[in-house]
């Protein structure tokens, strides 16, 4: 065993996973997990926790991976997390709990994250099911949106003896680990509703098909309905568009619309009378990681796929990994290329798009290379679907039919990062509503914030 190097992990064959749904890592088997959890050098000062927003014991739980205790690397993750088997496929280990590990300097780091993975895995095929509180306080908590952010705030909250109940919009919870991760980066029916179970059994209760601002206001729960305080983590599920000519024709989708109908509407299943049009040619503009989601979700839906960019690969704000993952599969990329309109048929379907072609300038105040357009360089690419992948923000319902309720220019929440506490007394946020688009773990820390917040606030009251 090269000590330097971490234990490769299988995974799908790239010609067969493009043609279909299934997993495309398998994750370590107990042997290959003990191995890799040997690697660790179970540091005294582990900076690898100063990576983990929601301060995982890392080197704690490897300890117990190594050992081959796997029940009690299990409890030490449940101490921090509710949703270790999302966390160990999705998170960008990379640049957090990864990019900081000792081993790394030296060779590679210690493959944290799919050892999280092995745990949470193990821990759903035998049966662990993470403790719920011994007494109930009676103090109802409510939570809008069940994304990881609402799911973590409750989880916690729970596990106080709070009487929770999260509020979710759709018919199905889980934010965007249900309708936008797409099913080969992150199963559904295995992962997120087995973890989303597990909050359940610490005493939460999630009422689907209640979209708070309409069915139901803040204010009336909390003044007609008993709640004493609320955590909102409704996302930012509004996409965001080019404001180019032909963007309304019959073809056009948001990247959130395209793997929305995928995952929650199952359009990839034959069994199902699936509303979505696959296209035959898609190109998918945008560089980050919902565009590869979206890109590979079409391409395994039949498509013959490109990835039309403005700045250059140096740029892609995607992970590495998800980059890789899509090329091996057949992903094209157009790069230093930006649409500059869609074109249509006389029935207003999409037939191409015209593009420039761009070079990169002075850095802005994003600190990347600014792209600027090649005048004259103007060409047209053949496609009959486009999907827009350009970003989103949240939704002003919320935020507007709230008393008191703050938000900023780009329409986010306003609160405060250590406890979720917004402007108006009682309610907390936290999560893409309040940042804006960002990752799975960095939503689950604010809702472990917004649990202390909450506590804090309660406690305070009483
Ligand atoms: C396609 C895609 C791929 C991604 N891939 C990754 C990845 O690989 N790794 C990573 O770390 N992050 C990834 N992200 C980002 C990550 O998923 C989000 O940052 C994270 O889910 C935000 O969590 P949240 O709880 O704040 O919001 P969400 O997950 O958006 O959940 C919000 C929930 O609130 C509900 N809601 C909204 N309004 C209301 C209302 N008025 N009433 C009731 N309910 C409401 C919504 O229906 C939704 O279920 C990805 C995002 C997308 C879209
Ligand atoms: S920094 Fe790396 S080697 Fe050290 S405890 Fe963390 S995972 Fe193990």
């Amino acid at each position: 065993m090269d000590v330097l190097k971490k234990v490769p992990v299988r995974e799908q064959d790239a010609k067969v996973r493009a043609a279909n749904f299934e997993e495309v890592c398998y994750g370590y088997n107990a042997s290959e997990a003990r191995e890799e959890a040997a690697r660790c050098l179970k540091c005294k000062n582990a900076k690898c926790m100063g990576g983990c927003p929601v301060s995982i014991d890392i080197p704690g739980f490897i300890r117990e991976v190594e050992a081959g205790d796997f029940e009690a690397a299990a409890n030490v993750i449940a101490k921090a997390s509710a949703l270790p088997a999302v966390c160990g496929r999705v998170c960008p280990q990379e640049s957090q709990c990864e990019g900081k590990c000792i081993r790394g300097i030296k060779g590679e780091p210690v493959s944290i994250g799919k050892l999280e993975r092995f745990v949470a895995d193990w821990s759903r095929e035998n049966g662990f099911v993470p403790k719920a509180a011994a007494e109930k306080n009676g103090r109802k908590v409510a939570v809008v949106g069940s994304g990881p952010a609402g799911l973590t705030c409750a989880g916690d909250l729970a596990k106080l003896g709070y009487d929770v109940t999260v509020f979710e919009a759709l018919h199905e919870p889980g934010g965007v680990l249900t309708y936008g991760i797409p099913e080969f980066r992150l199963p559904k029916d295995t992962v997120v509703r087995m973890e989303i179970d597990n909050v359940r059994k610490l005493g939460v209760k999630i009422e689907t098909d209640v979209i708070i601002g309409k069915s139901v206001t803040i204010d009336e729960l909390m003044e007609e309905e008993g709640y004493e305080a609320v955590f909102i983590g409704s996302g930012a599920g509004l996409p965001k568009f080019m404001g180019i000519p032909g963007e309304n024709a019959n073809g056009v989708f948001s990247a959130n619309e395209y793997l929305t109908r995928s995952n929650l509407m199952k359009a990839f299943r034959e069994d199902y009378d699936t509303p979505i049009v696959a296209g035959k040619k898609v190109a998918v503009v945008g560089g980050g990681n919902v565009a590869m989601d979206a890109a590979r979700t079409a391409l395994r839906l039949g498509a013959e796929v490109s990835v039309v960019y403005r700045r250059s690969e140096a740029e892609l704000p995607a992970r590495v990994e998800e980059v890789h993952h899509a090329k091996e599969e057949g992903v094209m990329f157009h790069l230093l290329t930006n649409p500059v309109e869609i074109l249509t048929d006389d029935k207003g379907w999409v037939t191409g798009m015209t593009v420039r072609k761009m070079e990169l300038g002075e850095p802005d105040e994003s600190g990347r290379r600014r792209p600027v357009e090649v005048p004259g360089s103007d060409y047209t690419i053949e496609v009959d679907t486009v999907i827009m992948s350009l970003g989103t923000s949240p939704n002003p319902l919320i935020s507007s039919t709230t008393k008191g309720l703050e938000i900023n220019r780009r329409k986010c929440i306003v609160a405060e990062a250590e406890n979720g506490q917004t402007s108006r007394p009682g309610v907390f946020a936290g999560g893409d509503a309040v940042t804006g688009a960002a990752t799975v773990i960095l939503a689950m820390e604010a809702g472990k914030n917004g649990a202390k917040g909450i506590h804090e606030y309660l406690c305070g009251k009483a």
